[in-house]
């Protein structure tokens, strides 16, 4: 008889499922010739004037730590730029944290705020990491679905529903990854009018505000009095195409900011210093770059999703960011089951819907951050391989 081995692991940890995207690049990597639309980045490489900041920083010798918070040079920056363009006002000195990307500013959103039992409100489908998070901090993920028969925008209706005592904060992202879903003002107004009238948190994930297409970006702050009670999580990544720099920030009240600072200073002493001076420079010098990937995705993206719904693939029209989620129910396939005869047989990386959450199931994410000639040879044999069905 197989001696009983003990696990050292965290019951909570070793119950944790691997992201399922991870798989897909797996499968990906040892193959030739595949296309990958699997990768929530942008295609750009950073501008070079960031770049040279980063290696100028270096030459001058910025290799210490910064303030916990992060330099107060770009702190500053960071909150004239949330006014200038977001119409959002945070003190610099207590109100706003550079991270380790958007996913640090999530992480320590959730740990400031959750007790072991409370519950967080998680829109899906969703960014893979939010459910996963609220468990690593001791909460319960409540899983609210936006549906396709709603071009997969939340309905209050379905948010005040999932509440209950144990509720502490509703997770929102606009726009949406993966479904590229923008929430206008007024549906922020209602849901804002939902934590309110509960008295909860909103996590607003607001990382692609940088990228939305045909209607203007609203943050949940600027909403009137939803302020006190947002924490707004925002980076580098992708509006300014600096996914490897590993640069984000949250802005929150003061008294949220400086719990979340705790963990911060505990965990991560600081957001790396060469980055974070890349990101002064990003902000100073780097909205014209912004602009301009801003236009290329748009026109990729009203070729990609008009040629899907040209071969078959029912798709809304996403707003922003940069993925498309097609349903691909007319197949009759899965989405795993989709994504895998499509990798193999076509050599078309995209990622299945059900990794986002349940209601993602019958869809399939395609990021089209990829340059035309890919979105066009994708396209070709995406409809090859319907043809072969
Ligand atoms: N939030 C959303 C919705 C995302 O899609 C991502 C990355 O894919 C992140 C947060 C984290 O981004 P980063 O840690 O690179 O800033």
């Amino acid at each position: 008889m197989m001696e009983q081995t003990k696990t050292y692991l965290s019951k909570t940890v070793d119950q944790l499922k691997p992201s399922g995207i991870r798989r897909f690049f797996d499968l990906a990597a040892g193959m030739e010739g595949v296309i990958s639309l699997g990768v929530g980045e942008p295609d750009f490489v950073t501008s070079w004037s960031v770049r040279e900041a980063a290696i100028l920083s270096l030459e001058q010798g910025y290799t210490s730590y910064t303030a916990n918070a992060g330099l107060l040079e770009l702190r500053e920056e960071i909150s004239q730029y949330m006014y200038k363009y977001f119409g959002v006002q945070y003190s610099p000195k207590t109100e706003i944290i550079v991270t380790v990307g958007g996913s640090q500013a999530l992480d320590i959103s959730l740990r400031a705020i959750i007790d072991p039992g409370d519950e967080v409100i998680v829109v899906e489908p969703s960014f893979v990491s939010y459910a996963p998070l609220v468990t690593l901090a001791g909460g319960t993920p409540i899983h609210v679905q936006s549906l396709k028969e709603n071009d997969f925008k939340i309905m209050p209706f379905q948010i005040e529903a999932a509440i209950s005592d144990r509720t502490k904060a509703i997770m929102i992202c606009s726009p949406n990854n993966p479904t590229g879903t923008m929430l206008s003002k007024s549906d922020l107004e209602e849901i804002g009018r939902i934590a309110e009238k509960y008295d909860l948190l909103i996590i607003s994930d607001e990382i692609y505000a940088e990228l939305s297409y045909d209607e203007e970006f609203t943050s949940m702050a600027a909403i009137p009095e939803m302020r006190k009670r947002t924490l707004l999580i925002s980076g580098f990544s992708k509006g300014f195409a600096m996914t490897g720099w590993r640069l984000g920030f949250v802005c929150a009240p003061e008294e949220l900011s400086a719990a979340m600072l705790k963990i911060h200073q505990y965990t991560m002493m600081c957001a790396p210093t060469m980055a974070q001076y890349a990101a002064i420079e990003a902000l100073r010098n780097g909205r014209n770059d912004v602009e301009e990937m801003k236009k290329s995705y748009r026109r990729r993206r009203n070729y990609f999703v008009q040629s899907l719904n040209e071969i078959g693939l029912d798709c809304h029209i996403p707003g922003g960011a940069f993925y498309a989620f097609p349903s691909i129910e007319s197949t009759g396939l899965t989405s795993e089951q989709f994504a895998e005869q499509l990798l193999i047989k076509e050599k078309v990386a995209v990622v299945p819907g059900n990794v986002f959450g349940e209601s993602g199931e019958g869809h399939v994410r395609c990021s089209y951050a990829s340059s035309m000639e890919h979105l066009q040879e994708a396209i070709k044999r995406i409809k090859r391989f319907l043809n072969s069905l």
